[in-house]
């Protein structure tokens, strides 16, 4: 039975819509919003009288709820957050963080007329892919570059235009998923290709690929094993020999190269992949992303042959790969870092954070520690450990670093934890052996002044002391 008499208690819609604190509600927000949350929180409450629970009736009550609710509904859902995990190109969090540099170039687009497509001296049509194919080919060395929304758009768009209804030979080496969702097998299934596996997992010969080429062969593709690394008795076909026998054969050989490095990282005195340009001599065609290790915005980019890049072009699925004015003005912006910038280890933040130096790492730590330090309720510690590089790239990479450790006295390290990840920004950590780690080479140092802000915030909030008494108990 429905307790007739509670919900007869129960404030109307429109009584909680006269109060005074609700109308000051709509100086900010549309009537229709505030409307909406008021009719969900008496809902609310209309629900808990039908199961019986306790319900809430008093109208200064239920009124600050709907002011709670309508803050809460009308904050940002993507919002900046700070990476103390020290993955660099964590893809949860929204891989590279782009140069300040390139801020000016995307505001200008972003709130101006542009001459995205458009030829203004010629007052003709322009094409959007050419204000960084040139860049692109600098930069590389290679004859031609187009630019789509991600490298799993530039590898389907590829495969889609050279091999739709053929086979592409990939070695079983190379069978990759990544991110969970990009499959080399099922991609190819998708542009209605056929997949031909030749070798083995830890071998391929250039013997394999011969023997399994033949008239339905479209194209040869290499995957770069991004984030896996096979050891122990492997081999693999030398770049040289295979685009040797594609080229006698009259077939593209196709390089998935994942993460587009574009400087060497041995002059930063890491162990490093090979380059793009370095790749594009033994490929024709070479597709990697614009948010891994080149540091830029999310896009695909493909470099290599002109006659293979006209192809691409003409395929009608560009189209619906294209890439947007806004990553396009950011890509363009980091690209000439690199053609222009006097100092890209300093100027791209994904290379500056990679090859951080251990006495930058430690002055960092120290000082994130001294921050802390006057934070009543908390230890910290200054210890080592290791950053991963992430984006599913160095997938082997441990790179030493300085870590502040925090134990919390008045709180548990799971609620500290709650406590960080509802801060604004929120902060995202390591939770290890019972510790908060915070590794200083993904902070910037605003981040450094905002963390140890929101610990004081959270150590001074009541809160947390009344644990302390719990705790104590
Ligand atoms: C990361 C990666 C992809 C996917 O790139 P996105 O830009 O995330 O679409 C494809 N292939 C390889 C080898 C990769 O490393």
């Amino acid at each position: 039975m429905v307790n007739q008499d509670l919900l007869r208690q129960l404030p109307a819609v429109n009584d909680l819509l006269q109060d005074e604190q609700i109308q000051q509600l709509a100086q900010t927000y549309n009537m229709q919003f505030i409307k909406e949350n008021v009719q969900q929180v008496i809902a609310k409450q209309r629900h808990k009288i039908s199961i019986n629970a306790k319900v809430e009736l008093d109208p200064q009550v239920l009124v600050k709820k709907v002011k709670e609710q309508v803050t809460q509904q009308a904050a940002a859902s993507l919002t900046a957050v700070i990476n103390a995990t020290g993955i660099i190109l964590h893809t949860n969090l929204g891989r590279a963080v782009l140069a300040p540099a390139v801020q000016q170039e995307l505001q200008a687009i972003a709130f101006n007329y542009s001459n995205l497509e458009y030829n203004v001296s010629a007052k003709a049509r322009g094409s959007r892919y050419d204000h960084v194919e040139k860049l692109l080919t600098q930069l590389t060395k290679a004859p031609a570059a187009l630019v789509v929304n991600n490298n799993a758009a530039a590898v389907m768009l590829i495969l889609a235009t050279l091999a739709q209804d053929r086979e592409v030979i990939v070695s079983r080496g190379e069978l990759v998923e990544i991110g969970g969702s990009f499959r080399i097998p099922e991609i190819i299934t998708s542009i209605q290709g056929h997949l031909t596996e030749v070798g083995t997992t830890n071998k391929t010969r250039l013997s394999d690929y011969q023997r399994a080429i033949n008239e339905q062969t479209g194209a040869i593709l290499k995957v770069h094993t991004s984030n896996y690394k096979i050891v122990g008795f492997t081999e693999t076909v030398a770049e040289d020999q295979l685009l040797q026998l594609a080229r006698s054969k009259g077939l593209p050989l196709i390089t998935d190269l994942g993460s587009g490095l574009m400087v060497d990282l041995k002059a930063a005195g890491i162990e490093s992949e090979p380059t793009v340009a370095q790749v594009v001599q033994n490929s024709d065609l070479v597709a990697f992303s614009g948010d891994k290790l080149l540091g830029g915005p999310q896009a695909g980019i493909i470099v290599g042959q002109k006659k293979y890049i006209d192809q691409l072009k003409q395929n009608q699925l560009l189209r619906a790969l294209r890439i947007d004015k806004l990553t396009l003005a950011a890509l363009e912006a980091t690209l000439r870092i690199y053609q222009q910038g006097a100092d890209v280890w300093q100027a791209i933040p994904t290379l500056q954070m990679l090859t951080s130096s251990s006495e930058l790492l430690l002055a960092k730590a120290h000082k994130l520690q001294k921050l802390l330090a006057p934070i009543p309720h908390l230890t910290t510690q200054l210890c080592e450990g290791f950053s991963a590089v992430g984006g599913g790239t160095f997938p082997d990479l441990q790179l030493p670093t300085f870590l502040v450790e925090v134990q919390p006295k008045s709180l548990s390290v799971t609620q500290l934890d709650t406590k960080l990840r509802q801060a604004a920004p929120p902060i995202i950590t390591r939770v290890k052996d019972n510790t908060i780690q915070l590794d200083v080479r993904t902070l910037s140092d605003t981040n450094l002044l905002q963390i140890a802000q929101t610990f004081k915030e959270i150590m001074a909030d009541k809160g947390a002391h009344g644990y302390e008494e719990n705790f104590k108990r």
